[in-house]
């Protein structure tokens, strides 16, 4: 039987990956469902291309786009916004759900799939920096399946013994042998320029990755670490580890894409080509394996695989982030919430791209909200962030 597939967030880069793999197993995966955003045109040709069952796009484009492909014959169900993500998250046809919106976006319509118990491959990093409790909470009650297609995340848990990975991933405790998790992180396009440097880059020098092609937002965080950041309170979800037992390495390469060390002195690793679509195809036929069509690692042309220690007054969101989870949940969400306006800030020309630390910061500081208890809910958690969105739109005109 094949794997019915609902692509949420079809339009971006990992949107990309996914359709290229499934384009290549058309008797394994059924594209059953897309979605997109600003870029309809490009979503009416994979519309084209791929004929999935249903199709979202924001509520405004519904009748437009509906008529668009009936007039090119092709007769596809449209549904509109969140509610419309949300229907084909929970539609009883889709068996598996690529969670790959960008940011605080992507929590619904991930959150409503762990509830229906699905299967989900989660890109969208921003759902578990805000809502991890609460996401994981329902995997389990749900009887749901999480795999993660972050590289570093979907690392460590090809690394982990199986019967953690059966366990929802939850290492909770080192009775596994379990000691430490590393996140390696490339660095950035300024890794080896000075702050100064970083303080006059253009947009396009920001977005320019050294080794993986990806989206704009998650492409600033790169410059700035912030993705390391969100990608360390991610693994503390998603692996039930305090942030302490996370440590994160600059490995300039990114071939290791991060590692699980044992308690007996074991250091397993997960290496690769920087191409998505190796996790992507991991997490899509787990427990088998597929072909991804990613290029095979040339390991003679490899000449050295470099370890640094990260500079965390030159990469401050880093610090925040750690801060941040020692902090509790309502921290994570005013972090993420106060970096998607900053980067949305720095994209649109306002401010400079140091200048995301310093707002992540201050809105940290300034935006005092009470600690969230364990029956908080998704309610709970969008009001801290549109909370401190207001705020962070506030200090970002100031500064403007
Ligand atoms: P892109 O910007 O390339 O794509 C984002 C997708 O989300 C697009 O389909 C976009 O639609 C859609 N979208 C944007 N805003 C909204 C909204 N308000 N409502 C509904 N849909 C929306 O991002 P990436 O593919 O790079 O990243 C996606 C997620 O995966 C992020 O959370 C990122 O951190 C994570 N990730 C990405 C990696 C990568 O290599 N790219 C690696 C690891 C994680 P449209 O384009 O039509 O506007
Ligand atoms: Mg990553």
């Amino acid at each position: 039987m094949t794997q019915r597939i609902a692509v949420l967030g079809a339009t971006g880069s990992i949107g990309d990956s996914t359709l290229a793999i499934l384009a290549d197993h058309p008797q394994d995966y059924t594209v059953y469902a897309l979605s997109g955003y600003q870029r309809l045109d490009k979503l009416f040709a994979l519309c084209q291309q791929f004929k999935p069952t249903r199709v979202c796009v924001p509520t405004k484009d519904v009748d437009s786009f509906a008529q668009r492909l009936s007039a090119a014959g092709l007769s596809i169900d449209v549904v509109g916004g969140k509610a419309g993500l949300i229907d084909i998250a929970t539609d009883v046809q889709t068996d598996t759900v690529v969670a790959a919106i960008v940011g605080a976006a992507g929590l619904p319509s991930t959150l409503a799939a762990a509830r229906a118990g699905k299967r989900i491959l989660l890109a969208n990093k921003e759902a578990l920096v805000m809502a991890g409790e609460v996401l994981i909470r329902a995997v389990k009650t749900h009887k749901a399946t999480l795999l993660p297609i972050d590289s570093e995340h979907n690392a460590i848990f090809q690394c982990l013994p199986a019967s953690i990975q059966q366990d929802h991933a939850q290492i909770h405790d080192v009775s596994h042998g379990v000691r430490k998790l590393w996140l390696t992180a490339s660095g950035g396009p300024f890794l080896n320029q000075t702050f100064e440097q970083m303080q006059r880059a253009s947009v396009a020098q920001a977005v320019k990755h050294p080794n993986w092609s990806m989206g704009q937002k998650i492409s600033v965080d790169s410059a700035t670490m912030m993705n390391k950041g969100l990608e360390l309170i991610e693994a503390c979800h998603l692996f039930d580890l305090p942030e302490d037992k996370i440590n994160v390495v600059m490995h300039p390469q990114s071939i290791i894409h991060s590692m699980v060390e044992y308690s007996d002195g074991s250091y397993l690793a997960q290496l690769g080509s920087p191409d998505m679509k190796t996790p992507i195809a991991h997490a899509l036929s787990y427990p088998n394996r597929i072909d991804s069509g990613s290029q095979p690692l040339d390991l003679f042309a490899l000449s050295a695989l470099e370890f640094i220690k990260p500079d965390l007054q030159k990469f401050a969101c880093l610090r925040l982030a750690r801060q941040a989870m020692q902090a509790g949940t309502q921290a994570t969400i005013v972090l993420n919430a106060a970096n998607e306006i900053a980067v949305a800030s720095f994209l649109d020309g306002q401010i400079r791209l140091t200048d995301i630390a310093d707002i992540n910061e201050r809105t940290l500081t300034q935006v005092s909200v009470s600690t969230l208890g364990r029956d908080a809910d998704i309610d709970d958690i969008l009001a801290i962030d549109t909370l401190a969105r207001r705020h962070t739109k506030m200090i970002v005109s100031k500064m403007a």
